[in-house]
């Protein structure tokens, strides 16, 4: 039987076997607490500060400003809420962009209504940030600037190191969100300039409910959660031991492969790109050309909800067809098509994201695997259009000259 596609790595990665072998060993014998101070516990607390090193040595910081949390999501409302609190006193502006993942927006939301006050700056059609808006944009009362590294649905790569730069210069503190980089290009806390920089395990063939937090010496930032002394009395909570553990091996196999898979992966991209544009009518590139995530795949298909093609894809009406699985900026919530905030800060017409696929591939994908894809979502689209009275429409109009 044939496997499945999956294309949907922007979401979630495939824990790698080398990953889920090194976990077991502290799920099953090794199940004691880093906090406990007998033989049990010891050994735990040897195998997270493993861990911590490791993911240390991926991001070029210093294990001791490593600090491990349920996913990037928590990272992310830590160092926001953490850091807000903390420098209230000083001041409280807050810088981000309009294209950010709904674990920055959320958060920021929150904050605006105790009283903060958070600055929206825009975003290019190709999704980039402009450095120099940032610079414009600081004020006095600035505690934080919050950039996201690349984007999760268009892949685009910020200019992180300038926007660190300026943070640096006018000393307010700069959070980069690199759940979507750490392990898949070079991610260097010193070269970004980064104070605060989120980690997301499952992200890069780890576990799911592991990540991190690296706080640079010095940075003022309030605990999220209360309770026990874990994690310097940064961070309370008894340690997800085999995650962490998990996570430290992915971090040490993606040092190891991470370049070749980049290189692979953006040769495997381009050509996506290009048998999309020969052989599908009427598609859009979303994102930015080259300052995109290797294995990073956007485009718009007019006159079709992505939802349906998401849909036809992974449950598909063959039975020897192998399932796909890709993901659309069109989500259904409650009732109602939403097109995602991300394609819209960007300037693209509702209709446009509506009709949007995001591809995202995973080391070990083949040309054969994304042809497959690619041919399917061809045919897909075409019986769509078929059946779509908007489509026909335009084409009509279009052969009318309108
Ligand atoms: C996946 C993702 C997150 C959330 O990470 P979790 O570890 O799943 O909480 C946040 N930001 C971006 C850009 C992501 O891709």
């Amino acid at each position: 039987m044939q496997s499945d596609i999956f294309l949907d790595n922007a979401a979630t990665t495939r824990t790698d076997a080398a990953v889920v072998k090194a976990m077991f060993p502290w799920l099953e014998q090794n199940f004691g607490s880093p906090a406990t101070l007998y033989w049990l516990g010891t050994q735990a607390k040897e195998a997270v500060e493993e861990a911590r090193q490791q993911l240390a040595e991926l991001i070029g910081a210093e294990a001791k400003d490593i600090f491990f949390t349920s996913g990037a999501t928590e990272a992310n409302n830590w160092a926001i809420k953490g850091v807000a609190e903390a420098l209230a006193d000083k001041g409280k502006n807050i810088i981000t962009n309009g294209a950010e993942h709904h674990s920055i927006l959320k958060p920021l939301s929150y904050l605006e209504k105790k009283g903060w006050e958070v600055t929206y700056l825009p975003v290019d059609s190709g999704g980039l940030v402009d450095p120099d808006a940032v610079a414009a944009a600081i004020r006095p009362d600035t505690v934080l600037i919050t950039t996201v590294h690349a984007n999760h649905e268009i892949g685009t790569i910020q200019p992180i190191a300038e926007i660190g730069r300026i943070a640096r210069e006018r000393k307010v503190a700069f959070h980069v969100n690199a759940a979507q980089t750490v392990g898949h290009i070079p991610v260097d806390v010193d070269l970004l300039g980064a104070d605060l920089l989120s980690v997301s395990g499952h992200k890069f063939y780890g576990p799911k409910g592991v990540g991190a937090l690296y706080v640079r010496r010095g940075t003022r930032i309030m605990p999220l959660f209360h309770g026990g002394s874990q994690e310097k009395k940064r961070r309370a909570g008894t340690h997800n031991v085999p995650g962490i553990v998990g996570m430290g091996e992915a971090a040490r196999i993606a040092k190891r492969e991470m370049n070749d898979e980049a290189a692979k992966l953006t040769n495997l991209r381009d050509h996506v790109f290009d048998w999309a544009k020969e052989n599908i009518d009427d598609i859009r590139i979303n994102g930015h050309r080259s300052q995109r995530l290797p294995n990073n795949v956007n485009f718009s298909l007019e006159g079709i909800e992505g939802e349906s093609i998401m849909l036809s894809l992974s449950y598909p009406t063959v039975p020897e067809a192998r399932r796909v699985y890709i993901s659309t900026g069109s989500a259904c919530v409650s009732g109602s098509l939403e097109p995602s905030h991300i394609l819209l800060a960007l300037g693209m017409p509702a209709e446009l994201a509506h009709g949007s696929v995001r591809i995202t591939m995973a080391k070990g994908d083949t040309q054969a695997d994304l042809d497959y894809a690619l041919k399917a979502i061809a045919a897909v689209a075409e019986r769509l259009r078929e059946m779509s009275p908007v489509y026909k429409k335009t084409r009509k109009q279009e052969m009318h000259g309108a």
